[in-house]
């Protein structure tokens, strides 16, 4: 290739890992903070078979949250989130050192992240095979309501601080509390993700 021809850059891919159980706008803001603020390429949506960080509880079925992971992309339509079921498809529990170095071996030129939520940053040291994973992957934290920043970010890794303002203080639990006491949740998800909840009788 002459000189002058700049080389193209190495793609970016942002593993978004979760039980995603069920899916919702926390998530969907974080990703598109992600995407723009990292300069990613594509955001990689990655359902869990089960997460080693939650061993005693059983997640709904894998169909139906890869169902409203599916329906919740769709309503966004954003062509660079794509969802990967190598984790889903292979027995729990699911280790992200596993699946890097899947994506480390499909893409050996991508530049990976991972992208979590503040919460989990604390927790990073206690991953399967950590250290390796550190040497992989650049992880992305995004803000999470209730959880500290940049102060808790472990210092000398490769952990960046993702400023997400419009973060919002949803989860996961308390959506599937909110649907077990007949609460509305069409605020809180996708309007097609809330219907495959209430046509399935999900989280009841
Ligand atoms: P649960 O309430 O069941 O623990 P959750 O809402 O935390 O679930 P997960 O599927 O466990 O959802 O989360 C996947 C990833 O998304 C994790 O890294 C988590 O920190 C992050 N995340 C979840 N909710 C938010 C949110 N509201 N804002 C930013 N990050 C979030």
């Amino acid at each position: 290739m002459p000189a002058s021809v700049p080389s193209p850059r190495p793609v970016r891919l942002g593993l978004y890992g979760g039980t995603f159980d069920p899916v919702h706008h926390g998530h969907l803001i974080g990703a598109r903070d992600a995407l723009e603020q990292a300069r990613l390429d594509a955001v990689v949506w990655i359902p869990c078979a089960q997460s080693p960080h939650k061993p005693g509880a059983a997640p709904t079925p894998a169909a139906d949250r890869l169902a409203l992971l599916r329906k919740a992309l769709a309503a966004v339509g954003e062509p660079r989130f794509v969802i990967s079921t190598i984790e889903i498809s292979q027995p729990a529990p699911s280790y992200a050192i596993e699946t890097v170095l899947t994506f480390r071996s499909v893409f050996p030129d991508a530049e990976l992240f991972w992208i979590v939520g503040a919460d989990q940053v604390a927790k990073l040291g206690t991953w399967k095979d950590a250290a390796a994973l550190h040497r992989l992957v650049t992880f992305l934290v995004m803000d999470r309501p209730g959880t500290g920043r940049d102060r808790r970010l472990p210092k000398g890794q490769r952990v960046v601080a993702l400023p997400s303002p419009r973060v919002v203080g949803i989860s996961a639990t308390e959506i599937r509390h909110r649907v077990k006491a007949g609460l509305p949740i069409g605020h809180l998800v996708p309007g097609p993700v809330a219907a495959h909840i209430a046509k399935r009788k999900l989280y009841r």
